[in-house]
């Protein structure tokens, strides 16, 4: 994307955190840069304001980052795609595995009309899991996900392939 190369020199990188061997990616410096963050919200923004969006729903809790002023510059709805045991109205879940152990997500039974057309976002996607599986409690629901999106990608760790794989598009301002 146009601030891509912009966007990812604001990314940084911590090595062996949360655990040994493991680069993190710290969206933080980006989000402390008022003018970068603006670039990253202005790339999806451009990437969706000519498509009929119905909807952002964004993943607990960095895709809210970026999810709610995308949702508000779009003038759509904003769905919150939470992590278990947060949501105080009838939900519907979806577990999946990770390295170690698995983890849920789940949304609201109500967040969607048959056939709304939603842009679903989070920061990062590494493996892919947490995305697939926001996305299939979606289409669950009788949402139509158009387009995942996400600030970075890491190619590497397979996860957009995947993603894609299922018949999803991927929109990353980076990778
Ligand atoms: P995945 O399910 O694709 O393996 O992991 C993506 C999820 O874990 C995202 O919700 C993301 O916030 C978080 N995550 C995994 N690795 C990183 C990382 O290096 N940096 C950040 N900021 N989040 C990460």
């Amino acid at each position: 994307s146009i601030y891509g190369d912009y966007i990812k020199s604001v990314i940084r990188t911590v090595p062996d955190w949360p655990q040994p061997g493991v680069n993190f990616r710290d969206i933080t410096p980006l989000l402390q840069n008022s003018a970068a963050f603006r670039k990253l919200i202005d790339s999806f923004v451009h990437r969706y304001q000519e498509l009929e969006v119905d909807a952002i729903a964004a993943i607990d809790a960095r895709g809210f980052i970026v999810g709610a002023p995308l949702a508000y510059e779009l003038g759509c709805s904003f769905v919150p795609v939470r992590k278990k045991g947060k949501l105080p109205f009838r939900t519907i879940s979806e577990t999946y595995t990770l390295e170690y152990g698995e983890s849920t997500v789940e949304l609201h039974a109500d967040a969607f009309r048959e056939q709304d057309r939603i842009v679903l976002i989070d920061d990062i996607i590494a493996t892919g899991g947490t995305m697939l599986a926001a996305a299939s409690l979606i289409q669950r629901s009788g949402g139509h996900v158009v387009e995942t999106a996400t600030i970075l990608d890491l190619p590497e760790l397979g996860g957009s392939a995947k993603i894609r794989e299922a018949g999803y598009s991927v929109f990353a301002v980076c990778s």
